[in-house]
């Protein structure tokens, strides 16, 4: 899903998109004359590489994102993630599909491995 910048209104719509086991969902809307906020809301099934054994397992997960985007090279005020879109288009998949990497990228254990870690730490 592609809109073009200047056409997304201060009101706030919804969007969602299916990537595989998960959906991102949540609302945009325009934040300023060359920017537009998203939030939103990673959930499902997300399939992960466990970070000690390398096994592909899938974790349930559920988490909100918040992004500005411009279309113009910003100073950050704040702890906004922003996001650049020179050509003034914003694409949603990219954006779901880049804060999805971002939770498959933080450390993550399956459950095996989950369950060897406390008990190490017990000894
Ligand atoms: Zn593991």
């Amino acid at each position: 899903m592609q809109i073009q910048l200047r056409k997304i209104h201060e009101s706030a719509n919804d969007f969602s998109i299916k990537k595989e086991k998960v959906l991102c969902h949540g609302l945009f809307w325009r934040s300023g004359k060359n920017r537009v906020q998203i939030e939103g809301e990673i959930e499902g099934l997300l399939s992960i590489d466990c970070d000690r054994c390398g096994e592909i397992f899938e974790k349930p997960i559920k988490e909100k994102f918040l992004v500005e985007i411009v279309d113009r090279p910003v100073k950050v005020e704040d702890s906004l993630d922003v996001i650049e879109c020179p050509d003034g288009i914003v694409d949603f998949d990219a954006i779901c599909e880049s804060e999805i990497a971002s939770i498959q990228s933080q450390y993550h254990l399956c459950p095996e491995c989950d369950e060897d870690e406390e008990y190490e730490i017990e000894l």
